[in-house]
């Protein structure tokens, strides 16, 4: 594996430039190093992405008994650089999707002239931002039922968060869990009728409403509860042991918004089926772009897609 600290001011010209180090820019480069594109990627920076604040991914397809979530991000980063594709740490700093060939500065030093441009930078949940969250991170504290729920069969969680991501994900829970309660800020969800609807017909899932969450409680080792503050002013602790933050993901696209359609929530614009940007030449994959799947497997999925397009457009320019 070839991982290269670039520290040198220095034009560098590349066919296809990845930007992104997660199950989309990983497949990118494992297909366009498949196809003599040469690719050049850059991590960011999270290298291996959201999957890394994860423990065990259970529902890749090829794991049966799961797999750890660092080495499946280890082993997609290896058969990508086993193929000659290029990995470097680094991230993007500055870009200029104005003309072609792109530039793309890394830390603030390097640049590159890129022929085609694979964005896969990612998304981030969003957190409540309290210290005791960040301690329990990945010890009870968690920002994806899908990834993590199974740890919590026949547990207590709560689900912080009233729109159809916090709906979905308690329904999902309801299904593995004792009992889910449902943190909401206001008196009223944000989700959609029908997924309310569902939430309310969940018998062991219970709706605190009005309240937000002062602590989160541990013993060292985990999550044992939340401190709840209620907007009458009454403070109460519930027992949990699995807390999950579903407040919204923030795509990160605010590099490349000057120059590329984005939806009212940053998520990069790109046409049906296809990866296509606003931007000829210009692919995204994986979770800048997708709003609503957020898996592994769809962004990985979405990865060789941006490969395949962008192969495509490189030989529509002549460029091989
Ligand atoms: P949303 O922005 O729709 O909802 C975020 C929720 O978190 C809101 O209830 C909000 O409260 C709450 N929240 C935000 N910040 C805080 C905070 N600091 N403390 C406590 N609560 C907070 O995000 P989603 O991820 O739910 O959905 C994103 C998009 O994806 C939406 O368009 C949604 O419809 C779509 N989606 C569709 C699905 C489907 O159709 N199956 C499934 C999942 C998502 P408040 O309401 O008070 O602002």
């Amino acid at each position: 594996m070839k991982i290269i600290c670039n520290f040198a001011s220095v034009m560098e010209k590349v066919k296809l430039l990845i930007l992104g180090g997660g199950p989309a820019g990983y497949t990118a480069a494992i297909y366009a190093s498949r196809a003599n594109l040469d690719p050049v990627l850059y991590e960011g920076m999270e290298p291996g992405g959201q999957l890394t604040t994860t423990t065990v991914v259970e529902n890749y397809p090829g794991f049966n008994g799961g797999v750890d979530a660092n080495t499946l991000m280890d082993t997609m980063r290896a058969q990508a650089a086993s193929f000659g594709a290029d990995i470097r740490m680094g991230a993007a700093t500055e870009v200029d999707l104005s003309k072609r060939p792109f530039r793309v500065k890394i830390d603030a030093e390097k640049e590159i002239e890129a022929e085609a441009l694979v964005i896969a930078t990612g998304a981030s949940a969003r957190y409540l931002g309290l210290p005791s969250e960040t301690k329990y991170r990945g010890m009870g504290v968690s920002a994806c039922a899908t990834c993590d729920g199974f740890f919590y069969r026949k547990k207590t969680v709560a689900v912080v968060g009233g729109g159809d991501t916090a709906c979905e994900e308690a329904l999902y829970l309801s299904g593995l869990c004792k009992k889910v309660y449902m943190i909401v800020r206001r008196d009223v969800f944000r989700a959609s009728k029908a997924m309310q609807a569902k939430v309310f017909s969940r018998e062991n899932i219970e709706v605190l409403w009005n309240c937000n969450t002062r602590e989160v409680l541990g013993d060292g080792m985990g999550v044992t509860g939340a401190r709840l503050e209620r907007k009458d002013g009454k403070v109460f602790d519930i027992e949990i042991d699995g807390f999950f933050l579903a407040i919204g993901h923030h795509p990160n696209s605010e590099l490349f918004s000057k120059y590329l359609e984005t939806d009212d929530a940053g998520y990069i614009v790109t046409a049906p089926k296809t990866s296509e940007t606003s931007v000829k030449g210009v692919f995204a994959a994986g979770d800048v772009q997708d709003p609503l799947y957020r898996q592994a497997v769809t962004a990985a999925a979405s990865g060789c897609k941006a490969a395949r397009d962008a192969e495509r457009f490189l030989l529509e320019q002549g460029i091989n």
